[in-house]
């Protein structure tokens, strides 16, 4: 029997309920559908933690992501991870990412990858519209020279406070006046922060062609939904929408960014946010067919698994919150797509209970009958989903609360924030101050109301004991050699940044 091949695609800031084949009612994922209909589709795939760096060391390494320490960043050296295993059986093994500063060698993910290409320049910096930044200047980084408009802007921003009511007026006029002075870029390929799909994808195939006939592993990361939202115009065309100028694209997204509206006055321009974020996963879903296709036509397809899935969400207010800032764990947050085709695997109905992305990799690695690292924390369920078997199973997921900047190691200390979330119940543990918030998923799927505390003690008593087990383990089995084995590589390049 030959060796089938394993072709993952992850894509960043894509909530499971935006994609076809899990109910969307616009046309995000036509290509994706026509896979669903012949894949294993997850109706509740969990990410092990949010954002990116607390996700993917689930993903790659079946690791939760704060096992090492809050501390510790990414992947620790010589840590096993689904590419290393697959190097070492022989696999042909290519990364190719859109430009995430979080996914790159700095953090270790190179590892066990022939190729590794991640599209960052020497110095990767961190992505600040991974959080709600100050938006009211948003775009005005033209305007903060020394000319007398800036000077006198100086000024006004000093007086800002002691303006009372008029300062929302304030506000107001400087967003509008900054939108009219900066420059207006010519094209919304001028505006994106990174490489749209069709560069990775033809990169992807550029590579797939090299490598013969060979087994092989490829990684692909793709950044397209992810804010700022500047979708490719075809994306935009493919959608159904009417063309979207540079000009307003901008307003929007420095709109969507400001600090000093509410709720309802953000919510003015939720929808055409929405609708340029939808675009960004068309253009994944196009060139997703596209990389399809070559693959078939080199006869490698029907040898290839195919795994998609999302490092985690993103909030678009449904409880008052935009982009993914790790603070809160709602599903929007934590609930991603995920396919799974398997060459000669018949498809079946998969379980509802949730799925942790921290079993994807050994699941991957049994799917294509190769042994699973003895490191990894999560297990294969390939058995259970071939077979169509139910399966009970629960799902953790962490991340440090306020952590928007993980360049800085001093960021990384705040408090956990650690949900469990079964099929029916979700219990969230903020950590400081200290609360658990349950919610019944069954009752209030988009998580309005928490359980009174009163209210199914039985459940919430349970769920806090796995929390506690878990807080229990991640301390008791840390891997005190791989930690500090990524403390030191953090040393390193701090000292190397410092004395160049
Ligand atoms: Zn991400």
């Amino acid at each position: 029997m030959t060796q089938k091949s394993i072709l993952l695609v992850t894509v960043d800031c894509l909530r499971a309920d935006h994609v076809g084949f899990m109910g969307y009612h616009r046309p995000t994922t036509p290509f994706l559908d026509s896979l669903a209909a012949e894949s294993f589709v997850f109706p509740a795939a969990i990410v092990a933690g949010a954002p990116t760096y607390y996700s993917f060391p689930a993903i790659l390494a079946s690791r939760y992501p704060l096992a090492l320490g809050r501390d510790v960043l990414g992947l620790a050296p010589d840590e096993p991870t689904l590419a290393t295993a697959l190097k070492q059986a022989g696999f042909a093994t290519a990364s190719i990412g859109a430009a995430n500063p979080y996914v790159s060698s700095r953090f270790g993910y190179e590892q066990g990858f022939d190729v590794f290409r991640d599209f960052l320049g020497e110095e990767p910096a961190p992505l600040s519209a991974d959080r709600a930044s100050d938006g009211v200047n948003d775009g005005a980084s033209s305007v903060s020279g020394n000319g007398w408009v800036s000077r006198l802007n100086r000024r006004l921003q000093k007086v800002r406070p002691a303006l009372g009511p008029l300062g929302i007026v304030y506000d107001e006029l400087y967003f509008q006046y900054c939108q009219r002075v900066t420059p207006t870029a010519n094209s919304l390929d001028a505006l994106r922060r990174f490489p749209a799909a069709d560069v990775i994808i033809d990169e992807a195939c550029r590579w797939l062609e090299s490598i013969g006939d060979a087994p092989f592993f490829l990684w692909l990361h793709l950044m397209d939904p992810h804010s700022p939202y500047y979708p490719k115009e075809e994306a935009l065309a493919l959608m159904g929408e009417a063309p979207v100028t540079p000009y307003r694209a901008r307003y929007l997204n420095s709109y969507w960014n400001r600090s000093d509206l509410g709720t309802r006055r953000l919510a003015r321009h939720r929808d055409q946010i929405v609708a340029l974020y939808d675009a960004g996963i068309r253009w994944v879903d196009a060139q997703l067919a596209r990389l399809v296709e070559s693959l078939r036509k080199s006869q490698r397809w029907d040898r290839c698994i195919f795994g998609l899935t999302a490092d985690h969400g993103e909030e678009f207010l449904d409880h008052d919150g935009r982009y993914h800032p790790p603070s809160h764990l709602w599903e929007e947050l934590i609930r991603v797509p995920l396919i799974l085709r398997v060459p000669g695997a018949m498809k079946r109905e998969v379980e509802k209970t949730p799925f942790s992305l921290l079993h994807l990799a050994p699941t991957l690695l049994d799917a294509a009958e190769l042994s699973v690292p003895s490191a990894f924390q999560g297990a294969s369920y390939w058995p259970q989903i071939r077979q169509g078997a139910t399966y009970d199973a629960m799902a953790i997921s962490e991340c440090v609360a306020g952590c928007t900047n993980p360049f800085r190691p001093e960021n990384r200390l705040g408090s956990r924030v650690l949900s469990v979330r079964e099929a029916r119940f979700k219990l969230v543990l903020h950590f400081d101050p200290l609360r658990d918030e349950l919610y019944d998923l069954e009752a209030d799927p988009r998580e309005q109301e928490p359980l009174s505390a009163a209210a199914h003690k039985p459940e919430r008593r349970r769920l806090l004991e796995i929390a506690r087990q878990h807080l229990q383990q991640s301390a008791e089995q840390r891997d005190v050699h791989a930690r500090v084995r990524a403390r030191l590589r953090e040393i390193r390049l701090e000292a190397e940044q410092t004395h160049p």
